[in-house]
């Protein structure tokens, strides 16, 4: 199949970039391996959006995919298993779709949920390891829950599941947060135990989860809490691996482009949280996938 532009994620960066491209007038398809809006579909509630205070995560992600399949954008549900980037002719090939033709290729693909690497993880995934509050939180009605991390997302996540949880812990490994000041005040009077200076080194039980293993990042003394599950909100994983292996990448895997989301490869932009940046928010990557349609237009009105 040809298109002028093949967008490869369809989160809010390929989204929007998909909005622009079409409304510049090219045949533009967005290949996306589950469902449409990316991270934001598994958030309870988007605050920092403007002019949609409060909107669901699904509902945010769902008007995004409304307002680009409105505008003609091609939705094509697959996974790209590999990319010719640098020649004119770009091809990006898909599962079961076979190879998308492009003149130009923005790559929107995200990122993924860090692990924490501890034993027992990845047995109890599913079973009491969960790196999604709102997709699992609910299940923990009544029970103890743990969440890792000191991020924004620890906190929101910690905050979501006292909705359900009879009690929830906060471990950070350091004596700081690194969630914002407006999020963090959020902790006080929660209810939420914080655990500073903590790591989780090794999570209990046999059949399901008893409760995890505290160790002291200062002393390295061990505690034990009894807890039915665990929230992981390590960071993320950009989803760089099996795609673009043409485009430069940082040394943790972040795709670099300028600010104007151009790569090492003409005709290959980056946009959204899989761009090496400081600031991953939805309206960052948005920001990036209008930029990346503008200079992707840009290219294909000088190659013509
Ligand atoms: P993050 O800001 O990168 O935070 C990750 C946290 O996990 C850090 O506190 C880090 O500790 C800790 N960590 C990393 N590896 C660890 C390990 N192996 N063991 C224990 N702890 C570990 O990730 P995030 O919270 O997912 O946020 C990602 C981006 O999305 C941020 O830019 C954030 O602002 C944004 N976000 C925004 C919102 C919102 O605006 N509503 C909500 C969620 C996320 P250190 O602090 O020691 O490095």
């Amino acid at each position: 199949m040809n298109f002028d532009i093949v967008i490869i994620g369809g989160g809010p960066a390929g989204l929007t970039a998909g909005i622009y491209a079409v409304r510049a007038g090219y045949k533009v398809a967005i290949v996306e391996k589950q469902f449409a809006g990316g991270q934001i579909a598994n958030t309870e509630s988007v605050d920092n959006y403007p002019a949609l205070f409060g909107i669901s995560g699904v509902d945010l992600a769902m008007k995004m995919l409304e307002h680009t399949e409105k505008l003609g954008v091609t939705m094509i549900y697959d996974s790209v298993v590999g990319t010719k980037l640098s020649c004119k002719e770009k091809i990006v090939s898909t599962q079961n779709n076979g190879n998308l033709i492009a003149k130009a290729v923005i790559i929107c693909a995200g990122a993924t949920p860090r692990k924490l690497g501890v034993p027992n993880e990845d047995k109890f995934v599913g079973r009491g390891v969960s790196y999604c509050a709102v997709c699992d939180g609910a299940f923990y009605k009544n029970k103890k829950v743990v969440v890792v991390g000191g991020g924004n997302t620890a906190v929101s996540d910690c905050l979501y599941l006292t909705k359900f949880a009879s009690e929830v812990h906060l471990v950070h490994r350091r004596d700081k947060l690194r969630a914002s000041k407006s999020d963090s005040d959020k902790l006080v009077n929660s209810g939420v135990i914080i655990h500073y200076n903590n790591v989780i080194s090794n999570i209990n039980g046999e059949d399901k989860i008893s409760g995890v293993t505290l160790q002291n990042t200062l002393d390295n003394s061990l505690t034990d809490i009894n807890i039915d599950g665990i929230f992981v909100a390590v960071g993320q994983i950009p989803s760089s691996n099996d795609i673009a292996q043409e485009v430069e990448r940082d040394e943790y895997g972040y795709f670099v482009a300028d600010e104007n989301t151009c790569t090492n490869i003409q005709g290959v932009f980056v946009a959204g949280d899989v761009r090496r940046k400081k600031v991953r928010q939805v309206i960052t990557a948005c920001s990036d996938g209008a930029i990346a349609a503008e200079l992707a237009n840009e290219y294909i009105t000088n190659l013509e």
